[in-house]
């Protein structure tokens, strides 16, 4: 079969600013359904290219031309979905997982020709970076990206460990959340260091500090840099005992020489140093949700994600993954309740999913991950059309180089669990 790998323009950045004006069009009054794209224009129009046939399809149509491409295809194809997909996408998932499990399973499917990844770029990107050479990654939306990862530009990056380097501060080993560039995962791997998962963080933070410590020669622990998102790095910081006055955060807006915002003396004491990223979803929760939650349902659990705020994390009953999260509810007592500071379609899906049990999101004005959403049923059924019709459209292929490197980062990941 002759496949066309399309050309595919520049991915557009995804700041707070597209991510606010995509709120302002969220469907927080009616359920999550699926809408022909001329009526999510949210969402719809920000990749162009897909053909107008597309357009008007509405989720009946679009759902039955899914299901015959899928069956054409067979074997040959596997679809991955992440949890905060929207249910008319999951439904056609082989996988369904965060994305530590995602990027595993798809690193153990050799007979899959095509990794069609339903999440946003940079889970494609780790797809690619652990796939087989003769097996294809597609993201049906190529402008399904994340604000957090998108706060982390390598060039930001690169120029703040030229800048410690510089001040003389040179025993540092990056660790980049695994929402992030591969540049930025190559960049690590180049450089001595290591990817995690909001699943493994506390392990890999055990790992950079013993391999620093053996490099160095002695028994002080390295610092870490860690990016881009600074409340996963600040809990888990706290989880090793580092204080906060040992933690400074990089303020990647400030120019070069600025130190990221830091006193030279701060830098040289820290033991973390964390990059200024957050999640625009998971910052929406707050203290007075967990106090609602608590005063209106006696005895609930209150279960969030560590991309939260640190406060919200401390006042949690829980926090961890969304496959822990998931994992929680599921092993719950019958009647058992639960108020859920992650992204809502997850915490809708888990809530019809244990009827027994009573499961709400802790923000009652209930966003979704906008960027996931842009993974639209229409772009699906384009890019499993495509294939079966012998084309690869919306292919995510990174160059050899940044392919090696940031498999060195990722393999040290899968090895440390
Ligand atoms: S929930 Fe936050 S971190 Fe996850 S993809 Fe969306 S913006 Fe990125």
């Amino acid at each position: 079969m002759a496949l066309r790998p399309e050309v595919t323009e520049p991915l557009p950045l995804v700041t707070e600013d597209t991510l606010l004006d995509e709120a302002m069009q969220c469907p927080t009054d009616r359920p999550l359904e699926t809408r022909p794209l001329t009526e999510e224009r949210a969402f719809a129009f920000w990749q162009k290219d897909i053909p107008e046939e597309y357009w008007s399809l509405d989720a009946p149509q679009i759902i039955a031309r899914i299901a015959a491409a899928r069956e054409q295809l067979g074997s040959r194809c596997v679809i991955l979905g992440h949890h905060y997909q929207r249910e008319d996408i999951i439904q056609f998932a082989d996988l369904r997982g965060d994305s530590f499990k995602l990027a595993q399973w798809a690193s153990q499917q050799p007979e899959a020709q095509f990794i069609v990844f339903c999440g946003v770029h940079f889970m494609a990107e780790s797809a690619d970076i652990l796939s087989l050479p003769h097996q294809t990654v597609v993201l049906p939306n190529m402008s399904a990206g994340c604000s957090m990862a998108d706060m982390a530009d390598p060039e930001d990056v690169f120029a703040a460990w030229d800048e410690l380097h510089d001040a003389g501060i040179t025993d540092v080993i990056p660790v980049t959340y695994i929402n992030s560039a591969a540049s930025l995962k190559a960049f690590c791997g180049r450089n001595g260091g290591i990817v995690c998962t909001s699943s493994n963080a506390p392990n890999v933070f055990d790992w950079a500090v013993e391999q620093g410590s053996r490099s160095n020669g002695h028994s002080d622990a390295p610092k870490i840099l860690f990016f881009p998102d600074q409340h996963l790095g600040r809990i888990t910081a706290i989880k090793h005992g580092v204080a906060l006055d040992e933690m400074p955060v990089w303020d990647y807006a400030l120019p070069y020489g600025s130190l990221g915002g830091n006193a030279l003396e701060q830098l040289e004491r820290s033991r973390v140093i964390l990059w200024k990223g957050h999640c625009s979803v998971h910052l929406r929760f707050s203290l007075e949700q967990i106090d609602k939650a608590r005063r209106e349902n006696a005895g609930i659990t209150v279960v969030v994600h560590p991309e939260c705020s640190i406060d919200v994390v401390q006042a949690a009953d829980l926090h961890g993954s969304t496959e822990f999260i998931a994992r929680t509810i599921a092993d719950g007592p019958p009647g058992a309740k639960f108020a859920i500071g992650t992204e809502i379609n997850l915490v809708s899906r888990l809530a019809r999913e244990n009827p027994d049990k009573l499961v709400f999101c802790l923000d009652p004005v209930v966003c979704p991950c906008s960027t996931m959403y842009r993974i639209h049923p229409a772009y699906l059924c384009w890019a499993l059309e495509e294939l079966a019709a012998g084309r690869v459209v919306n292919q995510v292929q990174l160059d050899e180089d940044t392919r090696r490197d940031a498999r060195i980062a990722l393999e040290r990941m899968l090895a440390v669990k």
